[in-house]
């Protein structure tokens, strides 16, 4: 296998120390995660607002700043969703300047993970994996299964028992092979990276973390080009491994590295639900230690009780002079409601988390009415209904009849019948 460099390799975040490109996650001196680096002079010429948007209208417009092996040829249109201006969610929490990041929409699985999936695979065939897998929490489970499908890869997924079920017919339905494990997203990690040790397989979040990780900046790249070459104020993102919230950050230093973005200060704010709040935990803190904890909340997507990425988060929202904060799992049933009825933007628990939060920051006077604030919303709402369903009752079916529909109307509203026209209910 050919290890050598091209415009990037893996290095140390903490020793410094370079590894070429392999499928390992760990320093093996300091056993501090690798992360992608890249030569930025080298890449200049490639990566420049006219070269990205004569691209096409998915990430791979970026791809000078992804690890994508030489002559693999991206395909799948992933990514490039939608930012939109949330008027009305903006009227109802007091924000003037608020916009959605719609990955609810993102292709093939209605979820962020899609973007960094086909990094990862396309890394996994280049180092030569016939088989792929994930520890996961759904949303990557499902994305490995439609995408290994699609490559010709064999995929074999692990997740926590309880899933929603949505999740595991969405894994099961691309023919992959799903593992339950009794335990929490903590147990199937672990696991996993002993699995990994023990056979040729290509883990996406274990041996081929850094590419994988990478795949989240273009959520980075697309926000400051459909803001117009802009960075925001602030970015709200939900956070469970840590590694997105970092991944918008390090894109946007890469924009004004390269002179494609002016400079300004970004801050970041970090939304987990109570239930699974280890890095909000240690930003309240102000510190970067992270407590693992045993997780317990609707928000099954975020629930990693033990962040690889936790301390780096913490660090960097502190950094940039931001917040981290965590709402019940009553309040993200009411944040998938809200954004739902203000927006028409049906998300899963994680983006009621996102929206929940962002309410709150702008309540308790973190973020002030006219910054331009853009919230990540993650994944889509169907795959999560089981947390809201009983939120709804299904009226009677009604008979096809002009005067049926009256009288149910009547007998909906609490208005007379005589009387409904008038009313205009
Ligand atoms: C995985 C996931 C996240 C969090 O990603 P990290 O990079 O692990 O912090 C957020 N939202 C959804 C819907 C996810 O599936
Ligand atoms: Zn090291």
């Amino acid at each position: 296998m050919d290890y050598s460099c091209s415009a990037y390799e893996l290095k140390c975040n903490e020793c410094g120390k370079r590894f070429g490109n392999q499928p390992i996650s760990a320093c093996e001196d300091c056993l501090a995660p690798l992360e992608i680096h890249y030569d930025l002079e080298a890449v200049r010429k490639d990566f420049t607002r006219e070269k990205i948007s004569a691209g096409p209208a998915n990430i791979w417009r970026y791809k000078a700043l992804l690890p994508i092996p030489a002559g693999f040829e991206p395909d799948l249109p992933v990514g490039f969703t939608p930012l939109v201006k949330a008027k009305r969610l903006g009227e109802r929490i007091g924000a003037s300047n608020l916009y959605i990041k719609n990955d609810a929409v993102c292709f093939p699985t209605l979820s962020f993970k899609d973007r960094v999936v086909s990094v990862a695979l396309a890394n996994a065939q280049a180092f030569g994996f016939e088989t792929v897998g994930c520890s996961s929490t759904g949303n990557l489970a499902n994305s490995v299964a439609a995408q290994a499908a699609r490559l010709g890869l064999k995929s074999c997924i692990l997740v926590p028992a309880d899933l929603e079920p949505a999740k595991i017919l969405n894994t099961l339905v691309y023919g992959a092979r799903l593992v339950r494990i009794d335990g929490n997203y903590d147990h199937v990690n672990r696991l996993c990276t002993l699995i990994a040790d023990e056979y040729t397989w290509g883990f996406v979040n274990v041996n081929l973390r850094p590419y994988y990780a990478e795949g989240s900046k273009t959520v980075g790249y697309e926000i400051a080009e459909q803001l117009g070459w802009k960075l925001p104020d602030n970015i709200v993102c939900p956070m469970a491994g840590g590694s997105l919230i970092r991944k918008i950050k390090k894109a946007f230093g890469e924009l004004v590295a390269l002179g494609l973005v002016e400079d300004k200060p970004v801050r970041f704010f970090g939304a987990q639900a109570t239930g699974c709040s280890p890095i909000s935990k240690a930003v309240k803190q102000g510190n970067d230690y992270i407590e693992p904890q045993r997780p317990n909340t609707i928000a099954r997507s975020l629930a990693i009780g033990n962040p690889a990425d936790g301390p780096a988060a913490a660090k960097m929202i502190l950094g940039t002079g931001g917040w981290a904060e965590d709402i019940s799992d009553v309040e993200i049933v009411s944040g998938i409601q809200e954004l739902a009825e203000t927006e028409g933007i049906f998300t899963e628990t994680a983006g009621g988390v996102t929206t929940a939060v962002a309410a709150r920051l702008y309540a308790d006077g973190r973020i002030s009415e006219r910054e331009t604030t853009v919230v990540c919303i993650t994944g889509n709402g169907l795959k999560t209904t089981d947390a809201i369903v009983d939120r709804y009752v299904l009226g009677r079916a009604v008979r096809p009849k002009l005067a049926d529909f009256a009288s149910y109307l009547a007998e909906l509203s609490g208005v007379p019948e005589a009387e409904l026209a008038l009313a205009g209910v």
